[in-house]
């Protein structure tokens, strides 16, 4: 059992945070961690370098460079002080051999390419690293191409030409490609440029809720027709429509600037902040996306796409959670509804990662250059 985007790597360098601790998320916000991890039946996953989109051009693409390098050895460092419990890999086959020695799979994976500015050559750096899965953006344009959710709009209606340089240098190497927070023009130069198949690594159905970070059905088809896979994601205000009262949203503005504020924070100060966050919560609570909410996103898709092309991703300690099932130990629930509907166990084994493993086997099977 896999998921494909585990935001978990933004918490190894919280100081008095170790991921061999069983964590609860309604403290310390946390929702991933070895005991819980095995809790919830989970082999493994890819352990995100995410960077926010900041300022484009050269300050801005050095210090995106510089986070994402700490970030992987941080995940590095991660495994290599519990070499019992957690292997690197980076391969499908590693990986499942990895899982059956019992120990936890950590595939790598980059979420924004601002780390390489305008230096596709650091593509190569970050793939020595380990990275196998790359998605060009975030929340924000840059250059690379068009996000799904930047609120002036397409600036290079897709891919820009850097972009797709990005795509033919990702398939030389064997890197699967992911279109999650990528405009559906940018999908569209994907699924047109690729020669292997892509992934969303953390998307919903746009036909279930209507939001630019889901997929419409049409995209999902051609996802699936290109061998593709859809990773559900499990983020509440993408499943259902969020709502929104002025004193709440203000509050959540307030704590959010507190949040991002330059500098390491203990971890009893973590645990207040979110303490804070449940006291925002709890003062106007609104509708949180239910069980139920996310399995009408993933049997939709199953629907539309087939059952070879769907999987499952929380986008835990990423904002991914859903009412009542907000950490990885919720897995099982999900194999027993798709088994409810009629899915047979074969079915759910390519959900929970074999549709993936088939993807990254493809990319990497057509790479042409994977020197290091
Ligand atoms: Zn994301």
């Amino acid at each position: 059992m896999l998921d494909t985007h585990f935001d978990t790597p933004a918490n190894l360098g919280r100081q008095g945070w170790n991921i061999m601790d069983r964590h609860d998320v309604a403290v310390d916000g946390s929702q991933v961690d070895y005991p819980r991890m095995v809790a919830g039946g989970v082999d493994g996953g890819f352990f995100a370098i995410f960077t926010p989109q900041g300022q484009r051009g050269p300050d801005g693409d050095l210090k995106a460079r510089d986070a994402a390098l700490v970030r992987g050895l941080e995940i590095h460092e991660m495994v290599a002080a519990h070499p019992n419990e957690f292997e690197i890999a980076l391969t499908p086959d590693q990986a499942l051999d990895i899982a059956r020695r019992g120990k936890r799979f950590v595939f790598i994976s980059m979420e924004n390419g601002n780390p390489f500015g305008r230096d596709l050559s650091l593509m190569r750096t970050f793939y020595a690293y380990g990275v196998r899965l790359m998605g060009p953006v975030h929340f924000m344009n840059n250059e690379l191409g068009d996000s799904s959710t930047d609120p002036r709009g397409p600036e290079w209606g897709g891919l820009s030409p850097l972009g797709k340089q990005f795509v033919a240098e990702a398939n030389r190497m064997g890197i699967v490609l992911d279109a999650s927070h990528a405009s559906d023009g940018v999908l569209d130069d994907m699924l047109a440029l690729s020669k292997a198949p892509i992934i969303l690594s953390h998307t919903g159905s746009r036909a279930i809720f209507n939001h630019p970070r889901n997929i419409d059905d049409a995209h999902l088809k051609a996802l699936a027709a290109k061998g593709g896979v859809i990773q559900i994601n499990a983020f509440s205000n993408y499943m259902i429509a969020p709502q929104h009262i002025p004193e709440r949203d203000a509050a959540f503005g307030a704590l959010m600037k507190k949040m991002q504020a330059p500098g390491k924070r203990t971890e009893a100060e973590t645990i207040a902040l979110v303490a804070e966050r449940r006291a925002i919560e709890a003062k106007w609570p609104v509708p949180r996306a239910t069980f139920d909410d996310f399995m009408k996103h993933m049997l939709h898709a199953i629907e539309v796409a087939g059952v070879d092309h769907v999987g499952m991703s929380g986008d835990f300690d990423g904002g991914g959670g859903l009412d009542g099932r907000d950490d990885v130990t919720a897995y099982p629930k999900i194999t027993a509804a798709l088994l409810k509907a009629g899915y047979s166990r074969d079915d759910v084994g390519k959900i929970w990662g074999g549709n993936v493993l088939r993807v990254m086997r493809e990319a990497q099977a057509l790479a042409t250059d994977t020197a290091r």
